[in-house]
């Protein structure tokens, strides 16, 4: 019988070695606003004779929040297209763009760099930082998800209502019991809360994947962006947001966030 949640996570590492992902964090260079490439608000690729994309709430110009060119990605799994995500920061009575697919106050798309041309003007509001390289790190998925993941969970509701009081690893036949062993788990198992690519989303309401309206299958994380990282920018109150793309559909990408 393991004593100490040290010993726990020993044990337990089968379980999460199986589940760890490698993410990488962006190395943003601040920089004046002429990048065409993976940039935190750069002057954005447009498709030919487009105009700067503007919020259909209030009409101002959406911020170039994020903008990654995928064939220049440490992964080839995102695909080769031009990611950009737009966003309203204009106007904080601008809700709904927490929705994945709300195209209200976002824009998330996918487009092919033979169809672009940069956009003449700047209208960005907040400075440039261009995304230079990348640095690799290992990730393990987010509390929200360890259940769905084969640990199973009893609350012991009666007694203490929403702290689970033991859990299980069926598949390695180990069972914990008492707060300190699910405390430990959640501090050391769990997804980064800042802007990354790949990896686990850091579900801050429960796990929120959206489906992919063409085919149905759940997306997957492609880049993550937290409240106040490399983006000056809170969503809600200290929110994190997440484009997704289906694993089938690399043309199909959403934008969702959340907040406590
Ligand atoms: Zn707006
Ligand atoms: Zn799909």
């Amino acid at each position: 019988m393991t004593t100490t949640p040290e010993e726990m996570l020993v044990a337990l590492e089968p379980w999460i070695a199986k589940h760890r992902r490698t993410a990488w964090f962006p190395d943003v260079l601040d920089n004046d606003a002429t990048s065409t490439g993976s940039a935190f608000s750069g002057i954005p690729l447009l498709l030919k004779g487009e105009d700067w994309p503007t919020c259909k709430s209030c009409g101002n110009p959406m911020e170039s929040m994020l903008q990654l060119d995928l064939k220049a990605l440490p992964t080839d799994r995102y695909g080769t297209d031009i990611l950009q995500l737009f966003y309203c920061v204009a106007d904080d009575t601008c809700e709904g763009g927490w929705e994945p697919f709300s195209d209200q106050t976002s824009l998330c798309r996918i487009i092919r760099a033979k169809d672009t041309q940069p956009a003449t003007t700047n209208l960005n509001r907040f400075p440039t930082k261009t995304i230079g390289g990348w640095t690799a790190m290992e990730d393990s998925p987010s509390s929200a998800e360890h259940e769905r993941l084969g640990l199973k969970f009893d609350y012991h509701f009666k007694d203490v209502p929403f702290q689970p009081m033991e859990f299980w690893c069926p598949e390695l036949g180990l069972h914990f019991v008492g707060p300190k062993f699910i405390n430990f788990l959640e501090a050391n198992v769990g997804a980064t809360h800042l802007d990354k690519l790949g990896g686990w989303p850091h579900w801050i309401q429960g796990s929120e994947y959206p489906a992919c309206p063409k085919c149905g299958t759940e997306m997957s994380l492609l880049m993550q962006i937290g409240s106040e990282d490399n983006v000056p920018f809170n969503f809600g109150d200290c929110g994190i947001g997440h484009v997704t793309q289906c694993p089938k559909h690399q043309d199909v990408v959403a934008f969702g966030w959340a907040c406590s």
